[in-house]
């Protein structure tokens, strides 16, 4: 049993002064692995009060400087390698595949941002005025489980980049993976104040770190009903705010796609991170004409998404993070088949032969229209619906009717019926044809998927001002 106290603020470890603590599990086996203290607002007041002590001075820090602790944290976390996976091992359970994806991409987003940095220009002239991108303050960072590391990380990335010391409050279900990580950042050895990391739930501590007077901008990624919460406490002093909230991704295939070559890919896209992922593609969009047939090949597609514990080499999806969640997509389960959904392959319960952890049977609707809940709303779990159209502006008005739009998927055999579909959605990333991830690309969504961006140079005007002087 592992029992987390300790705070990062200034540069030290501390213990929280609050003794309140919350559970931590192994979401495969359901065990109970430690305890975590949840910090209370003096412990939120000290974390921020360490990052306006070293404002001025970090504020003015050169360019080289921050570039140079950029690279140093990207070290850290590769020399951390071993210990985080194994951490988000234990504590998250998700696949190798990735856990070592994600703790990789980690440490790539601080080189991308030394990038960025280099490249960025933060001096222009515009008529008679000289611009000039100034750090805005102490910034505040609140996170998500699903993938605690790379979202910590992005943000803290953002904000050295930019000049801006930050407190992060991470999720409180990721506190062992918070620990070893806090651990490895340490070691880069940035100036006192300029990271802290407080522990703590959403209703104490992140909600005195959304409200605090002495934070100018909150970077959040979560879900929407807490950007909400984010957004109006920010409002009283007019924070900066950047949210990265839920989504409900489309995957349209087109009626020329190559079925065999795309079901596998359209499964990956809505499995992926066991289905805890904002920019899953949970809506499978396919012509009626090629429903039946394309159904056949998911099915058969289904045998390479195995499910297992992390120790499973094999494995293809993990646990849900915890029984919370667990019973909430099993709840969407029952909710599809008593909307009118037909189960075509998994369903209720853990899959056959497993009797603990938090697993869930990949499951796949059929027959799903676009006005039934589990269409609607973001389940969060292996559980994807297949809806058929009749033409290409059907498929995009589906696409379209949700109030998320953070990205989307688009097959198909001819390159510019791919472009005209995939200019016509309302998203803020299209994927076509299994392309990959672009770094330096900005990252948010339309609509009620967020405000702001992040990565590359959008990612770091997002944590800057322009000031003006005119002369
Ligand atoms: P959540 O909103 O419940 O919690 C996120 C964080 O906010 C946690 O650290 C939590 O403690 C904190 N929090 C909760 N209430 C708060 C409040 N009132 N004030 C301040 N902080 C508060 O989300 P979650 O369940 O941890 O994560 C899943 C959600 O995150 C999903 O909706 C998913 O789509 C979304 N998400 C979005 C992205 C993206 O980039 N768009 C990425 C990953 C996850």
């Amino acid at each position: 049993m592992r029992s987390i106290i300790n705070n990062y603020i200034g540069g030290q470890f501390r213990p929280a002064s609050s003794d309140r603590t919350a559970p931590l599990h192994n979401p495969a086996t359901e065990e109970q692995i430690g305890t975590v203290r949840l910090s209370n607002t003096d412990d939120v007041d000290a974390a921020v009060a360490a990052a306006k002590a070293v404002w001025p001075s970090f504020a003015a820090t050169p360019q080289d400087e921050r570039i140079a602790m950029l690279r140093r944290l990207s070290s850290a976390l590769a020399d951390s390698e071993p210990e985080l996976i194994a951490a988000m091992r234990a504590e998250y359970g998700a696949p190798i595949h990735f856990t070592t994806f994600s703790v990789r991409h980690a440490g790539s987003v601080f080189l991308d941002m030394a990038r960025t940095v280099a490249d960025y220009p933060w001096r222009q002239s515009i008529g008679r005025a000289q611009v000039e991108m100034r750090p805005l303050g102490v910034a505040a960072a609140i996170t998500p489980w699903n993938s605690s590391i790379g979202f910590i990380c992005a943000k803290l990335a953002a904000a050295v980049a930019a000049g801006s010391p930050i407190v992060i409050k991470p999720s409180e279900l990721s506190a062992i993976q918070t620990e070893v990580l806090a651990q490895a950042l340490h070691k880069a050895g940035l100036p006192a104040g300029v990271l802290n990391i407080v522990n703590g739930d959403g209703a104490v501590a992140g909600a005195a770190l959304a409200a605090h007077p002495d934070v100018a901008k909150v970077s959040f990624t979560g879900s929407t009903a807490t950007g909400r919460a984010i957004l109006r406490a920010g409002a009283q002093t007019m924070k900066r705010v950047t949210l990265e909230l839920g989504g409900k991704g489309a995957q349209i295939i087109l009626d020329d796609a190559d079925l065999d070559r795309v079901a596998g890919m359209v499964l990956a896209n809505g499995f992926m991170n066991s289905g805890q992922a904002c920019i899953a593609g949970t809506r499978i969009l396919v012509s009626r004409r090629r429903q039946e047939d394309f159904e056949q090949k998911l099915v058969a597609a289904l045998g390479a998404f195995p499910v297992g514990p992390a120790t499973d080499p094999d494995a293809g999806i993990g646990p849900m993070v915890n029984r919370r969640q667990w019973d909430r997509v099993q709840s969407y389960i029952a909710l599809g088949q008593a909307e009118g959904a037909r189960v075509l392959a998994g369903g209720a319960g853990r899959p056959e032969g497993m009797e603990r952890g938090w697993f869930v049977s990949p499951t796949l609707f059929t027959d799903v229209h676009h006005d039934m809940r589990i269409a609607r709303e973001e389940i969060f779990g292996p559980v994807l619906c297949i809806i058929a159209y009749e033409d290409d502006a059907e498929a995009i008005r589906i696409a379209n009717d949700t109030t998320y739009g953070l990205q989307n998927y688009v097959f198909g055999g001819d390159e510019d019926r791919n472009r005209r579909v995939a200019q016509q959605l309302e998203s803020g990333r299209i994927a076509v044809n299994g392309a990959a991830h672009e770094p330096m690309a900005p990252f948010g969504g339309f609509k009620q998927s967020g405000i702001g961006r992040e990565f590359g140079a959008y990612g770091l005007t997002a944590f800057l001002e322009p000031r003006v002087v005119l002369s």
